[in-house]
């Protein structure tokens, strides 16, 4: 892990680039819009200075061939860097038109050469420009270190061997290959500088940012782990309804905010009838096909602040906040018509089944919630005496 990440990010000092061809990639990926934005500008500035100089040409020369050999060379390049400038998108790959720079660079250090012949009362002037533009385009031209650095080396070279055939002396020579190194090196070391310093602190933002990620997708997996252990603590395996320990905390909130409020509530015990034949008939997965579609439809048929918890076998608990018995009563029947009116499959066969409810509602001498399950408890054991599959309401 901390290998490889070493090697990720490990940089080619003397390229000013990532050694690793897809983390240089990113990197430029990352840049792109800007570094395109900036290149666009710079050589817009270029081409303008470029025609702006024909200026002290005319000043020099007048409409003679010479200043219109060098206007043509001049706006030739011009056009040339417009041409860049209108294909550069901002999502063009900035590496492959830091070629295309070169190579426009070497042509127009080469035309450059043209002034020597032709103002030759400006080859101080000349050389000046020449160290200016070396050190223009190895610190605020946007292209690939390597590329930069081939230009303004061929600068220095084409420099020196058009003095050299124009036939300077060789002190003349050396003083002027001493004055074009200093731009040269100065630009080469800041932008290789400049490069590695901008690639160092790409390396530490990247870091961050997949520590970051890292963290945030663990923090998520384990907010999703707490959310399933919290509804393994408190749902019953088989029916996903609420487990006693779940609906015993729920009902004793509910039956405070009744009293406080001065509201019914009403508590339904359903038990299926005859369930111990579904079992015995269709066998026990039959029997939990029946318990699990049970409860779907108690959920799906009752209002979303209702509570449905598994009482235990094939008894469930239904407990109605805001509810009178009359109303629960109502609800109870409904239920048992869905119920009744179900198929089921379980299993190779087709089930229907029904089911007996109690129904209690919360009065004033209740001291805790077992009593109004009591009385739920009574009234189904009455339901069921009276010939199952019917609602039963308590009488106290
Ligand atoms: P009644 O109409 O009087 O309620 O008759 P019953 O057969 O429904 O009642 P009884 O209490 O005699 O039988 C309940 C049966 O429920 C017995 C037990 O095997 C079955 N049972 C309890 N829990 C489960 C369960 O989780 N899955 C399955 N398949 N059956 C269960
Ligand atoms: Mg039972
Ligand atoms: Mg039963």
């Amino acid at each position: 892990m901390t290998t490889s990440s070493k090697d990720e990010y490990s940089l080619s000092t003397w390229l000013g680039e990532f050694a690793d061809r897809e983390t240089e990639r990113s990197f430029q990926r990352h840049f792109q819009q800007i570094t395109n934005r900036q290149l666009r500008i710079v050589l817009m500035v270029w081409a303008v200075l470029l025609l702006l100089f024909a200026v002290p040409d005319y000043t020099a020369l007048g409409a003679t061939r010479p200043f219109y050999f060098l206007l043509t060379y001049r706006v030739a390049i011009a056009l040339a860097l417009l041409a860049v400038i209108l294909c550069i998108r901002s999502d063009t790959d900035s590496s492959k038109i830091s070629y295309t720079v070169t190579a426009i660079v070497i042509v127009g250090f080469t035309g450059f050469m043209l002034l020597f012949v032709y103002r030759p009362d400006a080859t101080v002037w000349i050389v000046g420009v020449i160290m200016i533009q070396i050190i223009a385009l190895l610190m605020f031209v946007p292209i690939r270190f390597v590329c930069a650095f081939a230009g303004g080396f061929y600068a220095v070279v084409i420099t020196l061997g058009t003095r050299w055939v124009m036939g300077s002396s060789r002190e003349n020579l050396i003083g002027l290959f001493f004055l074009l190194m200093l731009p040269f090196v100065l630009g080469a070391a800041t932008a290789l500088r400049m490069a590695v310093l901008q690639r160092r602190q790409f390396t530490y933002l990247s870091k961050t940012e997949k520590i970051n990620r890292e963290l945030e997708e663990e923090i998520d997996r384990r907010h999703k782990l707490e959310l399933k252990l919290k509804e393994l603590a408190s749902t019953d395996p088989l029916t996903g309804l609420y487990n006693r320990r779940e609906y015993e905390m729920l009902f004793s909130h509910e039956i405070e905010r009744a009293r406080r409020t001065n509201s019914p509530l009403s508590v339904c015990i359903v038990d299926l009838d005859h369930f111990k034949k579904v079992n015995d008939t269709h066998g026990h997965a039959a029997g939990d096909e029946v318990l699990r579609r049970t409860a779907d439809l108690l959920r799906s048929k009752l209002r979303s602040m209702d509570i449905v918890g598994r009482l235990g076998g094939e008894e469930f608990i239904i407990l109605l906040p805001e509810t009178r018995i009359d109303q629960a009563s109502l609800v109870g029947t409904r239920l048992l018509e869905a119920l009744s009116t179900t198929d089921i499959q379980a299993g190779a066969a087709m089930l229907r089944v029904t089911a007996t409810i109690g129904i209690s509602q919360l009065i004033p001498n209740d001291r805790d919630f077992n009593m109004i399950i009591q009385r739920a408890d009574a009234a189904l054991y009455k339901g069921k005496e009276g010939g199952r599959n019917r609602v039963e309401i308590s009488s106290s």
